[in-house]
């Protein structure tokens, strides 16, 4: 389901605020880009710059298509953020560029926000509420100096917190952020974790029509699903899944969840998924579009010229077709190679993923492809709901929705509970029946 996504193009109801956004990321990265690099001072935690986008142009922006307004957040903490992600700066533009590049998933959460994909899939932009955006504001020095102290956190990769405004007001506030899920391989199972059993369930018989669906804690534990890594990977991935929650914690955020996308190295690529990566990718549609009316296209630093991304095309394609070999040939691919030069860090070290272990900690069948995400949630505002839906009913002070620490150690215990080597459960298995 994550790997088909809608083109946005002129004919998409979303089109002009994706747009605006692209033009408003591409200008302000730019402009942060071109200066020379410098220590982080307090007050840059706290900045933000307004511009004006009009369809002339002014001595500060140039002209765009539309009119908006756009404020962009933090950029100098952002900057550090993606170097500190090892994101290659003209790569993190190029990424966001160009105008058939977005994809965008629906609103597969509750909660209204949209997801728009890169084109090259490296990227999701998710617009988020004010009440989110405040929020990161609030914590980004804590995210940042955790970032410092844990450069393999799982917590979602932040790279830039946007803001654009329609000339009729309405404001809309996004982050960018790593898509989790790679580019060129099939994920053959996703779950979305929490630790919570309560309305957590996937509802079985809906699997056969939406066989990529995905998965919560109940379907779990009825599968009887369990993160195979022997003793090293174990004591890495729990290590730093416990840091992360302590930082979640002592931040009062909850609702995260662990995202797991499952690719099964036995079963490789499907034709299905083949073509879905191509459609998400667009690589020869773009080449014929991206265009001299791109009003913000000189301000790339780095555009790859129509052949050369003809020859990517060429080679994704055959790359996709023949099945990537578990090491890649770096020279064949440019873009599988890309995305994994950004991911080189232990969790996204295996081929963009963390790949599963036996007992003696040699290479399992799968690859897991993993993080905590949706970490802007603050108990504040979970617990005026709660307080809103259930006064009524109820004295304050029974009102119970799990405050923070009770969620981070449920989350902790479930998944450091499902985290054994495959021939430990089912030693675990045998014991049971
Ligand atoms: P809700 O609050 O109802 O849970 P939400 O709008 O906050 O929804 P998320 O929980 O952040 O949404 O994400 C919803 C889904 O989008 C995830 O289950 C996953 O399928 C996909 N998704 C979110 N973040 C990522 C990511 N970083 N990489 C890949 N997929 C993602
Ligand atoms: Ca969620
Ligand atoms: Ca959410």
């Amino acid at each position: 389901k994550v790997m088909v996504g809608t083109k946005v193009d002129q004919n998409h109801v979303n089109w002009i605020t994706a747009y605006n956004m692209l033009t408003g990321i591409r200008f302000t990265v730019s402009r942060i880009n071109a200066k020379m690099d410098r220590p982080l001072t307090d007050a840059d935690f706290d900045a933000k710059n307004k511009f004006s986008f009009d369809i002339t142009g002014n001595e500060l922006t140039p002209s765009a298509k539309y009119d908006f307004k756009f404020k962009d957040y933090s950029p100098w903490v952002f900057r550090h953020l993606r170097a500190k992600f090892r994101l290659d700066p003209a790569d993190y533009l190029m990424s966001l560029t160009s105008k058939y590049i977005l994809s965008e998933l629906g609103s597969p959460g509750k909660s209204g926000s949209f997801f728009y994909f890169s084109r090259d899939y490296k990227y999701i932009i998710k617009t988020i509420h004010h009440g989110e955006h405040r929020f990161l504001r609030h914590i980004l020095r804590d995210y940042y100096k955790h970032v410092e102290d844990n450069p393999d956190t799982l917590i979602s990769q932040f790279y830039g917190l946007h803001r654009v405004k329609t000339p009729f007001g309405r404001k809309i506030h996004f982050v960018v952020m790593n898509n989790l899920f790679p580019p060129h391989r099939d994920i053959h199972q996703t779950f979305d974790l929490k630790g919570s059993t309560i309305g957590r369930d996937f509802k079985e018989e809906n699997l056969a029509q939406n066989p990529r669906a995905t998965l919560k804690d109940l379907n779990w534990l009825r599968r009887d699903m369990n993160l195979n890594f022997g003793p090293t990977k174990k004591e890495l991935f729990l290590q730093q899944v416990h840091r992360d929650v302590e930082l979640l914690k002592r931040l009062h955020i909850m609702d995260y969840s662990l995202l797991l996308g499952i690719h099964d190295l036995t079963k490789g690529n499907s034709e299905d998924i083949r073509n879905n990566t191509l459609k998400v990718f667009q690589p020869g549609a773009s080449t014929a579009e991206a265009g001299q009316d791109d009003p913000a296209s000189h301000m790339l630093q780095r555009t790859p010229s129509k052949m050369e991304k003809a020859r990517q095309a060429r080679e994704l394609r055959k790359t996709i077709n023949k099945e990537v070999p578990i090491t890649l040939d770096r020279g064949a691919n440019r873009l599988p190679e890309e995305f994994l030069e950004q991911r080189n860090t232990i969790f996204y070290g295996d081929d963009g993923g963390f790949r599963a272990t036996h007992e003696n900690d040699e290479n399992g069948d799968v690859i897991y492809y993993l993080g905590i995400i949706d970490c802007l949630t603050h108990y504040g505002f979970v617990k005026r709901l709660e307080h809103f839906w259930r006064g009524l009913s109820n004295p304050k002070d029974q009102v119970s929705a799990i405050p923070p620490d009770g969620y981070g150690d449920r989350f902790f215990k479930f998944i450091s509970g499902h985290v054994k080597s495959q021939e430990e459960a089912a030693r675990d298995k045998a014991a049971r029946e």
